[in-house]
């Protein structure tokens, strides 16, 4: 086993793995920007190196930085957190030839997932349902058409080099395909620096349903169910629960048993999280994230796992602690995102805390890296805290959560605690019955 980790990463993602680091009696090495010396994660860490300036590119994204810190402090591995470093296959690579373990998949397995359309031929290749779509990249308008006439509208245009929902574009008929094509190109150009785009059918209601994966690299790969992470605005999750409310036992052991397989026969090593959207009974395969994700706490919630400990672990060359069998669903849980955005329109509201007070009792948790009189600084994303909560059933989860957010003080920036209390007071989200659409409609109801 590892003696001491660097955790490649800020906010509360940062505290979560420095928890389970001091619970396996591994030492922690911080890392920060200027920006964040005053950091909650700095401060828990035992100990803490400044890698660069506040914006991201110059420290949190320094591939030499992070090596040098990891020459000065000694770590033997780093764990990337999610964003930032860690679905970067160069990073891994960088850490390989350093003799510093990646805690994560391969590089090979990151490359291949990375890119969506390699991604999508792979999960073809392993059985996994996909979107009827293109056949990899379309070069032109002329191609777009005819798959567009193939597969039916309306169909979504979609960046192969793609990532937190930007440069996608819809098109309803022919009329409109042109410059939604012409759009997600030149968004797409902007966002990733590559232009290619593909193409599938757009699916008009959906849910997206996520499976939860982790293999130990050596063949051997389990399923932890499901995540149903529908409720998003812009393409962004806000409110992520497990169990999802409309998969039936059958078909979670069905999708899950491809995944499973699937990352069985790849030798994929980790955490990973395959992503689909669900209609009419059916998954459809769009993506596959190689990382933790943010939302990963309700799953551990229903299993009773800890998901970084068995990162660390695996990464250590250690086998997973559970099989198949042992992995029983106990429950519901739901998260919600709670960042510092201003409503309606969500604008960033960085700022001094004034006052911090997080919920507690039973089946709460709360992972944020807020404290009283800690400045949000602008320079990174707006996610300030997350809170989890966790039943006996559903109903009991939903209970649970308005409860702790009535307990919940975050004084001096405005949060998106509002939009969750106004949500819970829905008959559809009482009853779990929403599509990824939901909840654009839903604000474009009440904000205007
Ligand atoms: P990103 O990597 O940018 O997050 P994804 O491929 O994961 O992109 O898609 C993000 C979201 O976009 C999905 O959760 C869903 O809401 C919507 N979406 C993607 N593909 C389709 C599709 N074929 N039909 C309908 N909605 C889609």
């Amino acid at each position: 086993m590892f003696d001491k980790i660097l955790i490649a990463n800020r906010g509360e993602i940062a505290l979560r793995v420095i928890r389970a680091c001091r619970e396996m009696g591994i030492a922690s090495v911080a890392v920060h920007s200027t920006a964040d010396s005053d950091a909650m994660h700095v401060r828990m860490a035992d100990e803490s190196v400044c890698i660069g300036p506040n914006p991201s590119s110059e420290s949190y994204l320094s591939i030499p930085a992070l090596v040098a810190a990891c020459e000065i402090t000694g770590a033997q591995a780093i764990h990337p957190g999610y964003g930032f470093l860690s679905e970067n296959a160069t990073f891994v690579q960088v850490l390989e030839d350093h003799g510093i373990t990646f805690i994560g998949p391969s590089a090979a397995h990151i490359r291949i997932m990375g890119d969506k359309i390699t991604a999508k031929d792979t999960a073809k290749k392993l059985g996994i349902p996909v979107v009827p779509g293109s056949e990899g990249g379309v070069p032109d308008v002329e191609t777009a058409l005819k798959v567009a006439a193939e597969i039916g509208y309306p169909v979504i245009i979609k960046a192969t080099a793609g990532g937190g929902g930007r440069g996608m574009k819809v098109a309803q008929d022919e009329s409109t395909l042109e410059v939604a094509f012409r759009t997600a190109r030149s968004e797409a150009k902007a966002a990733f620096g590559n232009d290619e785009v593909y193409m599938e059918k757009y699916l008009q209601r959906p849910r997206h349903i996520e499976i939860q994966v982790f293999g130990d690299g050596k063949g051997r790969a389990v399923h932890l169910g499901e995540r149903d992470c529908s409720l998003q605005r812009r393409h962004q999750k806000v409110f992520e629960e497990a169990p999802g409310p409309c998969i039936t036992p059958e078909q979670r052991a069905r999708i899950g048993g491809i995944c499973a397989d699937a990352m069985g026969e790849l030798g994929y090593s980790g955490a990973g999280t395959i992503e689909f959207l669900f209609e009419d009974g059916e998954f459809y395969f769009i993506e596959m994230n190689t990382r933790l994700q943010v939302e990963h706490p309700v799953t551990e919630a229903i299993f009773d796992v800890d998901l970084v400990r068995e990162q660390i672990r695996v990464a250590a060359g250690l086998p997973m602690e559970f099989v198949q069998e042992d992995l029983k669903i106990r429950g519901a849980a739901i998260e919600v995102r709670i960042n510092a955005e201003k409503l309606p329109n969500f604008s960033p509201c960085p700022g001094k805390i004034t006052q911090y007070h997080a919920p507690g009792g039973l089946g709460v948790r709360m992972d944020s890296a807020l404290y009283d009189g800690y400045k949000i600084p602008p320079y990174y994303d707006s996610l300030i805290g997350k809170l989890i909560v966790h039943g006996r059933d559903r109903d009991e989860a939903l209970a649970r959560l308005s409860r702790a957010l009535g307990e919940l003080i975050v004084d001096g920036v405005d949060t998106t605690v509002p939009l969750f209390n106004a949500l819970l007071a829905e008959p559809d989200i009482q009853a779990g019955d929403y599509s990824i659409h939901w909840l654009e409609k839903w604000l474009a109801r009440t904000f205007g």
